[in-house]
């Protein structure tokens, strides 16, 4: 039953897909908490993306396979993790950053470089903001930034 998911597990050498039950008759490759009737190419071409997106990013980032109504992945590195555009005619690349006291902050793009740097830049721009809300407050109070680090 899970011959084809074990061939293409071995096939790859950094992609994760995740240990689901499959079911496979014919074409069908479908993970049974999705039961969209999805395909094996549409499974083989997805495993595919994921390999080219793990030789562009790099093995610090795990890029795991997985079917929730449709064959789909993404790849994660430490706090930021990154999704291939769906097949929505605007659907871009997507990168969301989970900085710890910030919410989930995201960015898209053309690429995956693109939609981490606009997410990024999010992240930097909150930042600024955070800084700037309070330092309005007491600045006045307090004097000069770097009499508070002293
Ligand atoms: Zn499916």
């Amino acid at each position: 039953m899970t011959n084809a998911l074990n061939e293409q597990h071995e096939c790859s050498s950094l992609v994760m897909i995740e240990n689901e039950q499959v079911r496979s008759e014919g074409d069908i490759y479908c993970a049974n908490n999705c039961g969209l009737g999805c395909t094996l190419s549409e499974y083989q071409q997805t495993v595919n993306d994921a390999e080219q997106l793990q030789k562009r990013l790099g093995p610090d980032w795990e890029v795991t396979v997985w079917d929730n109504l449709g064959w789909t992945y993404s790849a994660t590195n430490g706090v930021a993790s990154i999704y291939p555009p769906s097949d929505g005619p605007k659907s871009r690349w997507t990168c969301i950053i989970n900085v710890p006291n910030l919410s989930g902050i995201s960015g898209d793009g053309d690429t995956p470089e693109d939609a981490a740097r606009n997410a990024a830049r999010r992240v930097t721009d909150s930042i600024n903001e955070m800084l700037n809300s309070f330092s309005k407050s007491v600045g006045p109070l307090i004097g000069h930034q770097d009499k508070i680090e002293n």
